[in-house]
């Protein structure tokens, strides 16, 4: 089914021939212990009652049973894949995944859990459904003129991972610092406007490092339960950093939650400049690690694959930080967001809660739209948003502006 997975049995023949099992499992996992095969399935299976989130709601004591004694070639179990869930039960804002890959084989060795994951998460997306990817900034229709007294800065992010290496739940020390070594070099090419420089974590101090979280440009410390219980702030800050061009536009996250984020911002609302700099900026950097014989994972079914299951296909969030004093206080506010397929967060990341109506507004879908296709959903989901929020503040009504379900 999964053509492109083909290569990997290959590799896991190189890692049989290392020797199988204990040997070949990473000395220094999450929840890597052989002896929990002393015990059955209803023995080790986690106490989900209380849980509300995708994996929770799919994963059975018998689908537990048959997946726990599988391991990928690089040693990621069932157990590592949950864990994130199993600590957290719910979120206050978002309804979360619950479970993470460790490698580009999580998703075909745990398809049985996986698959109907991504089903949820993603309206509905078939394990036989093929995903479309469209890089040509061209192909998206205005997005230069959104209303800069609402819209207060544009931004397009993505990850990308790769291939060969274990994703950041589950990579080691070793590999870690082999990405930042590889990021840095392909960065160091790009030239013109998205010349730029690396700034290691571990080299920052405690103000610069805090500063730049502050302007939105950097990610926040490993603060997140989420990111915590899945094992991908382990070594904190060892090979991590933010790469950026002089005037910030264009950055790069190495090593956070996906090996790369790559991102292009700007105050304002030219959601088309923005997006034209990530599509020229992200095509560059993919022909970069091309030359140093690095591909991005990327299969056909899963797009570009990526640590947590409701980023793969694009991996886009396109999205504005805009002002929604009255809109957000409007009864309807929730099903118009549902019905434009956009998401709400809080000005300072996925764990905030928006403060003076200022919303992160964002595409809710990753997986069976194209990148153009999300960024356009926003940029018209957003006009339509603002001439709302227009209408509250003249005292108008808004019923005539509600849109059909996207
Ligand atoms: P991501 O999906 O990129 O992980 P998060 O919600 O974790 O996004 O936020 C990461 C950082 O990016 C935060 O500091 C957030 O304020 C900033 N950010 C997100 N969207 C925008 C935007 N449109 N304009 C400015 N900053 C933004
Ligand atoms: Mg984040």
């Amino acid at each position: 089914m999964h053509s492109s997975f083909a290569h990997l049995q290959g590799e896991e023949n190189i890692t049989e021939a290392r020797g199988t099992g204990v040997d070949a499992t990473m000395p220094f996992g999450n929840t890597h212990n052989q002896l929990k095969m002393n015990y059955t399935a209803e023995q080790e299976f986690p106490d989900l009652s209380q849980h509300n989130n995708h994996m929770a709601k799919v994963l059975t004591l018998e689908m537990y049973a048959n997946l726990r004694d599988k391991q990928t070639p690089s040693g990621f179990t069932v157990d590592d894949v949950i864990q994130t869930g199993v600590d957290n039960p719910g979120h206050p804002f978002i309804m979360t995944v619950g479970c993470v890959a460790g490698d580009e084989e999580t998703y075909e060795v745990f398809k049985d859990l996986l698959d109907p994951v991504i089903e949820d998460r993603h309206g509905g997306y078939k394990p036989t459904d093929k995903h479309k990817t469209d890089l040509n900034p061209d192909n998206l229709q205005g997005g230069d003129d959104l209303d800069p007294n609402y819209v207060l800065s544009s931004r397009v992010r993505t990850g990308r991972s790769i291939r060969g290496f274990c994703l950041p739940p589950h990579c080691s020390r070793g590999e870690r610092r082999a990405i930042e070594g590889l990021s840095v070099e392909a960065l160091g090419a790009l030239d013109g406007d998205l010349k730029g420089k690396y700034y290691a974590l571990k080299d920052m101090t405690e103000e610069e490092q805090q500063q730049l979280i502050d302007d939105h440009f950097l990610f926040d410390k490993p603060v997140s339960p989420l990111l915590l219980a899945s094992g991908m702030a382990r070594d904190w800050p060892d090979a991590r950093g933010i790469w950026h061009n002089d005037n910030k536009t264009f950055l790069v996250w190495v090593n956070e939650e996906d090996h790369l984020r790559v991102i292009s911002m700007q105050k304002g609302g030219n959601m088309k400049e923005v997006f034209n700099r990530f599509c020229t900026g992200l095509t560059k950097i993919e022909e970069l690690f091309k030359e140093k014989g690095h591909e991005f994972m990327w299969n056909e079914h899963l797009g570009y694959v990526l640590t947590c299951p409701s980023n793969l296909g694009t991996g886009l969030r396109g999205g504005v930080h805009v002002k929604l004093p009255n809109l957000s206080k409007h009864e309807k506010f929730g099903e118009i967001l549902k019905r434009l397929r956009l998401q709400k967060r809080g000005t300072g990341g996925v764990d905030t809660a928006a403060v003076g109506g200022v919303f992160d507004i964002s595409n809710a879908d990753r997986l069976g739209f194209s990148e153009v296709e999300l960024v356009q959903m926003v940029v018209d989901g957003v006009k339509l948003l603002v001439e709302m929020e227009k209408h509250l503040e003249a005292g108008q009504s808004i019923d005539d502006l509600m849109p059909e379900q996207k």
